[in-house]
């Protein structure tokens, strides 16, 4: 099976919380963040949304409030995603084959300055998309629950059961990162 040959260390998240407004862009900020790499799909909107709600509105206004540029990055197609970005007036990229390195890399080339790693959180609700993907290309990551699970195309599903073995590998080699991080509320 695919996982493994994965690098269960690198699917560990920085952080995980309940949704991206438990992120505060303040703390952020002050952490030495500077850009935002954020997820679509379950992160910002579930897959029968289609348009930015207003919390996710303020969410942006916020993290830009903060002096935090953002960037939205996902695996979906630049029908739905290209939208979505420019209703938020935000940068993107889309069909970004996370967790391949390059959609990442593109991402942060979408900026007019250039960012250290260290600078750089991707957030998103998938450990084999987004914290796999962001961890390879040497970035952090903050790990959200899913939106909405239950609307998820098959491909995701199948995401999630391999997401599923590598929670326990990870319960089972790193158990102080998982308890700290409450990886058992995925
Ligand atoms: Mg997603």
């Amino acid at each position: 099976m695919l996982y493994h040959c994965i690098d269960i260390k690198k699917c560990i998240p920085d952080y995980h919380v309940d949704n991206v407004y438990a992120l505060d862009a303040k703390k952020l900020h002050e952490r030495g963040f500077q850009v935002l790499l954020v997820d679509i799909d379950n992160t910002l909107m579930s897959y029968d949304e289609d348009a930015p709600t207003d919390s996710v509105r303020r969410f942006v206004e916020k993290v830009r409030g903060e002096g935090l540029e953002i960037v939205l990055i996902s695996n979906n197609r630049k029908k739905r995603i290209k939208p979505y970005a420019n209703a938020l007036d935000v940068p993107y990229v889309f069909s970004a084959k996370k967790p391949l390195k390059r959609g990442f890399l593109n991402a942060l080339d979408q900026l007019g300055a250039s960012y250290g790693k260290n600078a750089v959180l991707v957030v998103g609700d998938q450990l084999l998309t987004d914290v796999y993907g962001a961890k390879r290309a040497g970035l952090h990551a903050a790990l959200v629950r899913p939106i909405r699970a239950e609307t998820e195309k098959w491909f995701t599903r199948i995401n999630r059961s391999i997401e599923k073995k590598i929670l326990r590998k990870i319960q089972k080699r790193y158990p102080e990162e998982y308890k700290a991080l409450e990886l058992h509320k995925r």
